[in-house]
């Protein structure tokens, strides 16, 4: 009686939104996955239960918050700080700590244990993300916080900022911005499908039909339209 109505309302609090500006999660992932984001490409729906794990991630923030209140020695200057608006991308940080002597973003993570046990080195992802937070807020000091998920163990990296891979992420993104501007879908990735990002991606059946190399957006999106009404789907793409 009560599971498929907790499964829809996952289900619907999930229904894909248009986008219109970069997200700081974005930088350094599949340009060609972003494109299909902003231009409404029906995604692969993630199931009720993947969505209830991703909202787990929230208890786990609080999780980490309430210690670091309750510390004597650590301030909590503010939590989930916006990066000041601008054009290209928006963020917010989970929190920014003070030692009494320097500032630092803290960026909270999750995920399974098997994952976690293997964690030597911070995922590139979210260094890229830390980085940007430090670009656009004031700490240039950052720390990443991973949980595990399965058994509450923690792993910490300290990371300092890097001017020279903010300066690329950014270029990527407004390189990106200007195909999406002028209907050019990004090449796939060049490890495409071994990629970690190629395993998870929403848009894997649509990235295959697109192809190798970078395509029109315009005569693709006919050929997706005809695709979905073959299997009895109306959708409707940005242009
Ligand atoms: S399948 Fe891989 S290359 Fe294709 S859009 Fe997804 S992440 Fe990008």
């Amino acid at each position: 009686m009560l599971r498929e109505r907790i499964d829809q309302y996952y289900l619907d609090q999930h229904k894909d939104r248009e986008q219109h500006h970069f997200y700081i999660s974005d930088a350094g992932k599949c340009s060609r996955a972003i494109f299909f984001k902003f231009k409404n490409v029906p995604k692969k729906e993630l199931e009720a239960r993947i969505l209830r794990l991703f909202e787990h991630g929230n208890y786990i923030h609080q999780l980490i918050m309430r210690p670091l209140l309750s510390m004597r020695d650590i301030h909590v200057v503010a939590s989930e700080v916006k990066i000041p608006p601008q054009e290209l991308i928006s963020g917010r940080a989970d929190v920014i700590i003070s030692d009494g002597k320097d500032l630092y973003i803290v960026d909270i993570k999750s995920m399974n244990s098997m994952i976690f046990r293997g964690l030597e080195e911070p995922k590139e992802e979210h260094i890229n993300q830390l980085q940007l937070y430090m670009h656009f807020l004031d700490p240039k000091k950052g720390i990443l916080i991973y949980v595990s998920k399965d058994n509450q163990e923690l792993k910490e990296f300290q990371l300092d900022y890097e001017p020279k891979r903010v300066k690329k992420l950014l270029a990527k993104l407004k390189n990106l911005k200007t195909k999406i501007e002028a209907n050019i879908i990004p090449e796939r990735l060049i490890d495409w499908p071994k990629n970690w990002q190629c395993k998870y991606c929403a848009f894997k059946e649509v990235c295959r039909m697109t192809g190798e190399g970078e395509i029109g957006w315009k005569d693709f999106q006919k050929k997706i339209v005809a695709h979905n009404k073959r299997y009895g789907k109306v959708i409707s793409l940005r242009k």
